[in-house]
């Protein structure tokens, strides 16, 4: 054959495809885990994965059984290893892989889940164009997880293949998306002798080349689900014997709005959802809303969330109902360590990738945080960083893409990191 010589496809290159092909949302990631188990497990790492890697309770916003059947299910036809799936089952999908033993101790957060987004089908789009797209209708790797996930496979078959001295640990973090999996992921305890934490992010507006050693910026936020519950009665005959859910979202709504503004901190609020009632003429039993709250600080955030708490308990008092508020999502903030930092910034120019000294825009939340804290708190350091990689269109949208320049210098950067001497 005198054909044009096919350049082969890089470990991250590959693994990164596989999974915008396979998407999984948070806790389904049945396949994905699986699949990284099975492979760290063969190139010799030890690896932690089901209920001892993400303590069950410790997860929020968990799917209901169903989902969490039919996804599994799914993963067995479709590609899952059926050595790791069963103890999975269920949504225990962490991976923590280590390789080594004694010594300094490293470990590089990947989290692992997709967003329930439906791709572009535009063949301009490169994952169309290349046959890569998303296979499940309605569920997008949008945000570069599935290059996270290239990134640590190649540096592992990069580490395997010539150890280094001291420990390194690979966290496959599930359920990113909404701040579900990374406390669970933390309480783990598996994280608590790490010297050296990095967690790195794809894309957040740098270009390909860029690196930003530290994100101070994130937000905490706290994502809560409210079910207002009250009584059905006919909207004319007996409006006076229901009690109407719907107007008990609505006035939680409004008052939400008036939530209070703190002093040296940026806050949010955000209701995305109300729904419930049945039909025009029945005053509605039961509504329930979405809501968020972010601020800059995660003392702060816990403060507006008791605040709304407070306020959804007020609106259902007000028109006779109950309701039940349940946290599907938190996450808190942290701060970057100066050694950590400083290790980032020589391990990039030794890579020779650019330091950027802030994000284009940053990632709104990220909750790393949680494991960064835990780090901390047993005497190691943290960062959370950002890898630039010039994208096709912004985090969590439907022609979102990564540029796959950016995934050998993410391998490059961390292998640095993970081979540095004693920080
Ligand atoms: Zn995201
Ligand atoms: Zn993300």
């Amino acid at each position: 054959m005198s054909a044009p010589e096919q350049r082969v496809p890089s470990t991250a290159v590959t693994w990164r495809r596989d999974l915008h092909a396979h998407p999984e949302v948070g806790f389904t990631e049945f396949r994905t885990a699986s699949r990284i188990a099975g492979r760290l497990t063969d190139l010799g790492w030890q690896v932690v994965t089901g209920p001892a890697a993400m303590p069950p309770q410790a997860r929020l916003g968990v799917p209901d059984a169903d989902e969490l059947e039919a996804t599994y299910a799914r993963a067995v036809d479709d590609g899952g290893d059926p050595r790791f799936l069963p103890a999975m089952r269920g949504g225990h999908t962490a991976v923590v892989a280590t390789l080594g033993s004694g010594g300094r101790h490293v470990a590089v957060r990947a989290d692992i889940d997709a967003l329930p987004i439906a791709e572009t089908e535009d063949a301009a789009h490169p994952p169309v164009a290349a046959g890569f797209a998303s296979r499940r209708p309605g569920v997008m790797h949008a945000c570069g997880h599935d290059g996270h996930v290239g990134i640590a496979m190649e540096l592992a078959e990069r580490l395997s293949a010539d150890p280094p001295a001291g420990r390194v640990s690979l966290v496959f973090q599930p359920a990113e998306e909404g701040g579900r999996g990374g406390a669970a992921v933390a309480a783990s305890g598996l994280l608590d002798d790490v010297d050296l934490l990095v967690a790195l992010h794809l894309g957040l507006d740098l270009p390909t080349g860029a690196v930003l050693p530290a994100n101070d910026g994130l937000l905490a936020n706290s994502k809560i689900r409210a079910v207002f519950r009250g009584r059905a009665a006919h909207a004319a005959l007996d409006p006076q014997e229901g009690r109407n859910a719907l107007l008990g979202a609505a006035s939680a709504t409004l008052a939400l709005q008036g939530l209070t503004r703190v002093a040296g901190h940026a806050t949010r609020v955000s209701v995305g959802r109300i729904s419930g009632g049945t039909s025009s003429n029945i005053v509605p039993d039961t509504a329930e809303m979405l809501l968020e709250v972010r601020a800059d600080d995660g003392e702060v955030n816990a403060d507006l969330e008791q605040r709304a708490r407070a306020m959804l308990e007020g609106a259902a008092r007000m028109h006779g109902l109950e309701v039940d508020i349940e946290r599907i999502g938190s996450v808190t903030t942290a701060t970057a360590d100066p050694a950590a930092v400083a290790a980032v910034v020589a391990a990039a120019e030794a890579s020779g990738l650019t330091i950027a000294a802030s994000a284009g825009s940053s990632v709104a939340s990220d909750d790393a945080t949680a494991l960064m804290r835990r780090v901390q708190a047993h005497g190691g350091v943290a960062t959370y960083v950002g890898l630039g990689s010039t994208l096709a269109s912004g985090h969590h949208t439907r022609a979102f893409d990564i540029d796959e320049a950016a995934l050998p210098l993410g391998v490059d950067l961390l292998e640095r990191l993970v081979r540095a001497g004693k920080r």
